[in-house]
């Protein structure tokens, strides 16, 4: 319908001219209480404002109040100044400045809030400018969620340091400066000895004060510039930059031993925690940081070994013991070889009606010694030895010809699909698509029943190559998914720049509800931002019903965990296709 067909329709029975309704709009959006509207003219003054601007920015005074007031009556003088500075622009260019988030710091002590507001230019009816006008959004629950997300993704939650991510990128970025001369960089890996034990005699919350504490006392036992992380359980890091030689970090681990060494008080009881510390020191720019870690782990098993309170330097004997990988790399051609490697599958429900939507594929291996082996334990191997890529090809070309199998039965639902998870280093390989495409093909499988999960750490790294990729497979026709969603370095608005379909919460978050409102308004945050781009959310790690209940309620679209089912074997799976009643009672079955 053309516009003109459209004012006679609208005109005739509201029976109003056109000035009249032109009237009525504008007054009804002054008057809607949450719409912060205004206009102001050439220096900058209010000409008009709404009612929600009166109530907000206003601090409830009446629209006359406002009037011939600025900003600089309103708010701090530094953000009153950009403000002024932005509209003189808009005035001067005639361009508008669109959703630029700003801070408003009020004079009167309110805390700060975050608003995103565009600003345009106000014509008269020639189109002289004749001052701005604007419209500001509250955006403070999206920011804070944002940074409690980045906090998250970065840091340890129970003694705030920095956890592994930040440790890596810390490492790296330590390693550059030996090449600029700046000494040498350490590691020292602290393990508490019988801490396990010892936690096991003590209550949870006795455990993590000790937790605590001994990362109070790493803090101060380091150096400005030195970093302290905790990579999880009783696992602590200390990277120590610009040594000058190895007797520095010999001094430092000496150190470092002394301090988790002094007593704890609790309670009128006196608490002793020693370490074991392993550790490892560089000059060499080029060293792999993963490795140096691996390293330093190593040696503090040999201090272990030692019977602990002690730490040792990792050293060309144990560098000949670790033999890099070549048994990994046989057993793992071996294991590909005879068939060693098997999948199970994870079913997935839709939270709205209890369906099973479709499986997650997760490889396991069953070894001829260790027995079962999970694939925390060998995947990040098979990554750094070059192996992943048949790994994954083997995992795709199983679940492809298992979903063709299941295809053709009749219990299986029309849009049942299987999720199979990428490894990030598969994202800089430009034939992956193609790879991908030629196995589903050879399968003959719809695409969009395949998903292909893939982690938000591997895209973030390298946005552009994997951005490329990602687009190479979405053209496929594949469905995406953005695995373990806040575990990286990704904030919301990556999710705009990657083309995903589905956004998998991670299960820290999940796991923590119950125990934390902050993760209620991250996980909220989250799944509103993913709707508004159109992706699908799906909860991972589902435990209890309370977490189940709760995830519904914040509109998450699909759930997963122990709670609902556990990984099957395929004759398993669709056991749970009559299973909406498992999302009322806890009922795992499978191992
Ligand atoms: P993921 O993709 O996030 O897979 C979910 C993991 O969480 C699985 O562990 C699953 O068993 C576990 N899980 C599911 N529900 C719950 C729950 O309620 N509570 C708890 N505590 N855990 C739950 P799994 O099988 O050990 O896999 C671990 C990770 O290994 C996977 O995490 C994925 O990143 C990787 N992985 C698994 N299979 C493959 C594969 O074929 N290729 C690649 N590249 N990675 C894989
Ligand atoms: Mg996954
Ligand atoms: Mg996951």
């Amino acid at each position: 319908m053309d516009i003109r067909a459209l004012w006679t329709r609208l005109r005739t029975p509201v029976g109003l001219r056109r000035w009249e309704l032109e009237r009525t709009c504008m007054r009804n959006l002054l008057g809607a209480p949450a719409e912060r509207v205004f206009f102001k003219d050439l220096e900058s003054r209010f000409l008009l404002v709404s009612r929600g601007f009166c109530v907000d920015q206003g601090r409830g005074r009446s629209v006359d109040e406002l009037l011939g007031k600025t900003d600089f009556d309103l708010f701090g003088r530094e953000h009153a100044l950009a403000a002024f500075e932005d509209e003189q622009r808009v005035i001067r260019t005639g361009e508008p400045i669109v959703a630029k988030l700003e801070r408003e710091i009020f004079d009167d002590g309110r805390p700060d809030a975050w608003v995103s507001t565009t600003k345009m230019p106000l014509r008269d009816k020639k189109g002289h400018v004749i001052g701005t006008f604007g419209v500001s959004r509250d955006v403070t629950a999206q920011v804070r969620a944002e940074e409690a997300l980045a906090q998250q993704a970065l840091h340890d939650q129970l003694t705030g340091l920095a956890n592994r991510v930040t440790l890596m990128d810390r490492l790296s970025q330590a390693l550059v400066e030996i090449e600029r001369g700046r000494g040498r960089v350490g590691l020292l890996f602290v393990d508490l000895d019988n801490f396990k034990r010892a936690n096991g005699s003590v209550s949870h919350e006795a455990g993590d004060e000790v937790l605590v504490e001994v990362a109070r006392r790493l803090v101060r036992a380091c150096r400005r510039g030195d970093t302290v992380a905790r990579l999880g359980g009783d696992e602590f890091v200390v990277l120590c930059r610009a040594l000058r030689d190895d007797d520095d970090i010999r001094l430092m681990a000496t150190r470092v031993l002394r301090a988790v060494g002094r007593k704890f008080r609790r309670d009128d009881n006196d608490l002793t925690v020693t370490a074991s510390i392993g550790v490892v020191v560089t000059a060499d720019a080029t060293a792999d940081p993963s490795r140096l870690l691996q390293d330093a782990d190593m040696a503090m098993h040999e201090a272990k070994g030692a019977g602990g309170d002690c730490f040792r330097v990792f050293d060309d004997v144990m560098n000949a013991r670790r033999a890099p990988g070549h048994g990994f790399d046989a057993d793992m051609r071996r294991a590909l070889d005879k068939g060693e490697l098997f999948l199970m599958y994870q079913p997935l429900f839709s939270l709205d009606d209890g369906a099973l939507s479709g499986v997650e594929a997760l490889v396991r291996w069953q070894h001829p010694q260790d027995g079962l082996v999970l694939p925390g334990r060998f995947i990040p191997l098979a990554e750094e030895r070059g192996l992943i890529d048949e790994v994954d090809d083997f995992v795709l070309d199983e679940a492809c010809r298992q979903l063709a199998e299941w295809a053709k039965r009749e219990a299986c639902p029309a849009t049942f699909t299987v999720a199979v998870n990428l490894s990030g280093r598969q994202l800089s390989d430009p034939k992956l698509a193609e790879r991908v495409r030629s196995t589903i093909t050879r399968h003959g499988i719809e695409p969009s029943r395949i998903c292909l999960e893939l982690t938000e750490t591997a895209l973030v790294g390298e946005l552009g190559e994997a951005a490329r990729c990602v687009t190479a497979l979405s053209r496929l026709g594949v469905k995406l998914a953005l695995d373990d969603f806040g575990t990286g370095y990704s904030t919301l608005v990556h999710l705009q720049l990657l083309d995903t379909d589905i956004l998998k919460i991670d299960r820290s978050f999940v796991q923590q509800i119950g125990e934390s409102g902050r993760d209620h308004e991250i996980i909220a945050a989250i799944t509103a931002m993913a709707h508004a781009l159109g992706m699908t959310v799906v909860a991972e790690g589902i435990e209890t019903d309370i977490q189940l209940g709760e995830l519904s309620r914040l509109g998450c679209d699909v759930g997963q965990g122990f709670l609902l089912a556990r990984p099957v074997s395929p004759d398993k799976v669709f056991g749970h296709l009559a299973t909406f009643a498992a999302l009322q009672r806890p009922a795992a079955v499978g191992c």
